[in-house]
């Protein structure tokens, strides 16, 4: 039997996201922290297996609600926030509008719901090519367009005045706008949370993922409640389960602890930035998130090279040419991948 011809064809032609487990000693490929709260699993020993989640997730709720001072209705929780963005799409529909380079699963998602895609290219200095989007705004009238800021891979924040003529632009043409603020935890800038009580159609979407919590899979977006409302209606029953709801409450406790490893990371950071900068042989993109691009002669000889000194970075080159990405870790772990690099690189002249 051929199943390949009963499936889909827009799955058909999909490739799926790239997330293998590699073996390694220095894992700095997948934007992760370096820092966890294992003191947080206490909080899972009063959890009754044989019993559903809390389907509203209540505790974490108030928590969140709380923490980012909005009302609990107006937050969705999402199995990560990559279950958000299915959850919009599928509510919303397409086109949906991106600019590219970006989260590949503003794609990928579009692609599986059979969705229309308009990708727009970022200018030169990785930018929104403003100019460009307003065009295609008007042109195919998206009804999502999807803004990571910072932006992944390139780690910068794109100018705000230019998300905010999107903004107003499309309050004329009944687009939803996601500003998606996986990373802004470790932006110098304030994010566009302030922004949402001036903007009916702004969607903004967080994670606890990169700030110690990927394991436990928690995203959630923040939004006027009527769309929250739109999108609980296709989010499964009981999507965040009762070990994830309960470590991530009792972790959100340890408010020091985690703004202290935010800006631990944040400041290792530059340190890690001042030394590829210094590096002949490696150019760094600016960043206001927990990783760095940077360029490199022959990236993917340079890969392999990491990896067989057991340093594990993510291989852009196919997306952004002749870049890759490295997470900042701890400094013991940033010094190992600098050292290696530089051994890498000296036997490549
Ligand atoms: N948005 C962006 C920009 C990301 O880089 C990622 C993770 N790579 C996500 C969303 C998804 O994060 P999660 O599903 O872990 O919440």
């Amino acid at each position: 039997m051929d199943i390949k011809s009963l499936v889909k064809p827009n799955v058909r032609s999909l490739n799926a996201y790239e997330a293998k487990e590699i073996p390694c000693k220095v894992k700095l490929d997948a934007n992760e922290s370096p820092y966890g709260f294992r003191n947080a699993i206490k909080a899972a020993d009063k959890i009754l297996t044989n019993r559903y989640p809390d389907p509203e997730a209540k505790a974490l709720r108030g928590l969140i609600a709380k923490k980012f001072k909005v009302k609990p209705e107006n937050l969705l929780f999402g199995n990560g926030s990559d279950e958000l963005i299915y959850y919009l799409i599928t509510t919303f529909g397409g086109p949906v509008l991106y600019p590219t380079p970006t989260f590949s699963m503003y794609g990928i998602i579009s692609q599986a719901l059979g969705e229309r895609k308009v990708e727009i290219p970022l200018d030169r200095e990785f930018d929104l090519d403003i100019e460009k989007m307003l065009g295609a705004i008007k042109k195919f009238k998206p009804r999502l367009i999807f803004i990571s800021s910072p932006n992944n891979p390139t780690g910068n924040c794109f100018s705000s005045e230019k998300i905010l003529k999107i903004l107003s632009l499309v309050t004329r043409h009944s687009s939803l706008v996601v500003v998606d603020e996986a990373y802004q935890p470790f932006a110098s800038e304030e994010g566009f949370l302030p922004m949402l009580k001036d903007y009916k159609n702004l969607i903004i979407l967080r994670t606890l993922s990169k700030i110690g919590l990927a394991g436990l899979r928690v995203g959630f977006m923040i939004a006027d409640e009527e769309i929250i409302n739109e999108a609980n209606k296709v989010r499964l029953p009981f999507n965040i389960n009762s070990l994830s709801q309960a470590v991530a409450a009792e972790a959100l406790k340890h408010r020091k602890a985690m703004d202290s490893y935010i800006k631990a990371v944040a400041s290792e950071r530059e340190r890690l930035f001042d030394e590829l900068s210094k590096i002949n042989g490696t150019t760094p993109y600016p960043t206001e998130a927990n990783f760095i691009l940077f360029k490199t002669e022959n990236p993917d000889r340079i890969y392999s090279r990491l990896l067989k000194k057991g340093v594990l970075v993510r291989n852009l080159n196919s997306l952004v040419k002749g870049c890759l990405r490295v997470t900042v870790g701890t400094p013991e772990e940033n010094r190992e991948f600098l050292n290696a690099i530089r051994k890498c690189l000296k036997k490549e002249n």
